[in-house]
């Protein structure tokens, strides 16, 4: 699980603690932005967690700072036009004309590799301090629980580029539609507390007993059979399936294509000529306003 863009330092760690895999993203110097080579190791990991029998919970989190800052639309480790060896059946997508060459690396490695994720045969917890931005939330969304900092926030900023929202598209059921659009329209940020109240948390502790709390939480859950909690996550995924999560997911992910597609027509960039730095700068610009106008 080495990332030959960050200095050969392991990308994603592993270790397995008392039935526990602990699976960490490894690129705090850019607050872990996913690029191709942090998400195929992420899922070469949670393959090692699901084969391992030993390994009763899986927890996810984000090395330094933050937990993730999203998809990586900037740093030096950008690899959008590479290949991979791919998860599912999907072609590669890097000589692909038009549209088509962000439609099929998004339906591998984001909807593909996140619905994969969601559906794992294990109980799987968050553990999120600091942002938790755009791809950040389709990390934390595809886990059973979030465990999370006081200091944590969320955001999805991506409406900025006139798309709407991240591949992953669970908004609606994390939150719930009014509050969706609300987080959606202004894409500001959530703090702890309130994505707390609205369900989308189970707990909020101390950034210092982030780990310890998970832990804990991880070893009582670790006591129950295996196939009894794999069958209960199975109902309620089909239940929030039922509830219309994957439909709205389908749908949300053909008009996030369209604004790609749309973005690329009109500016020359599927990404409405935002990088990293351009995000970080107009959400900065927004506090900023915000904390001004008293609001
Ligand atoms: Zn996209």
């Amino acid at each position: 699980m080495t990332d030959k863009n960050n200095n050969n330092e392991d990308i994603v760690l592993y270790e397995v603690t008392d039935q526990v895999a602990v699976i960490t993203m490894n690129r705090p110097e850019y607050n872990n932005a996913q690029n191709s080579a942090m998400t195929y190791a992420l899922d070469a990991a949670f393959r090692k967690a699901v084969d391992d029998d030993d390994v009763k919970v899986i927890m996810l989190a984000g090395n330094g700072k933050h937990f993730s800052a999203g998809h990586d639309i900037g740093t030096p480790g950008r690899d959008v036009d590479q290949t991979f060896d791919r998860a599912h059946l999907w072609y590669d997508h890097t000589n692909k004309p038009g549209g088509e060459f962000l439609y099929a690396r998004e339906q591998e490695v984001y909807l593909g590799m996140c619905r994969r994720w969601r559906d794992i045969p294990k109980p799987t917890i968050a553990m999120v301090q600091g942002a938790c931005v755009a791809g950040g939330l389709m990390l934390a969304w595809v886990c059973d629980m979030i465990i999370a900092t006081e200091d944590s926030f969320y955001s999805d900023p991506v409406v900025r580029m006139g798309i709407p929202g991240v591949e992953y598209f669970a908004h609606v059921h994390e939150l719930n539609p009014r509050i969706a659009k609300e987080f959606l329209f202004l894409g500001e940020r959530m703090p702890a507390e309130r994505a707390y109240q609205m369900g989308m948390l189970n707990k909020i502790v101390p950034r210092e007993f982030l780990k310890e709390e998970s832990m804990a939480v991880a070893k009582r859950i670790a006591k129950m059979p295996r196939l009894g909690l794999q069958l209960t996550k199975q109902v309620i995924n089909n239940a929030e399936d039922l509830m219309g999560k994957r439909s709205t997911m389908d749908m949300a992910f053909g008009l996030h294509h369209f604004a790609h597609t749309h973005n690329e027509m009109v500016s020359g960039d599927r990404l409405a000529g935002f990088d990293g730095k351009a995000m970080a700068e107009s959400q900065k610009q927004q506090q900023k306003e915000k904390a001004e106008a008293g609001a």
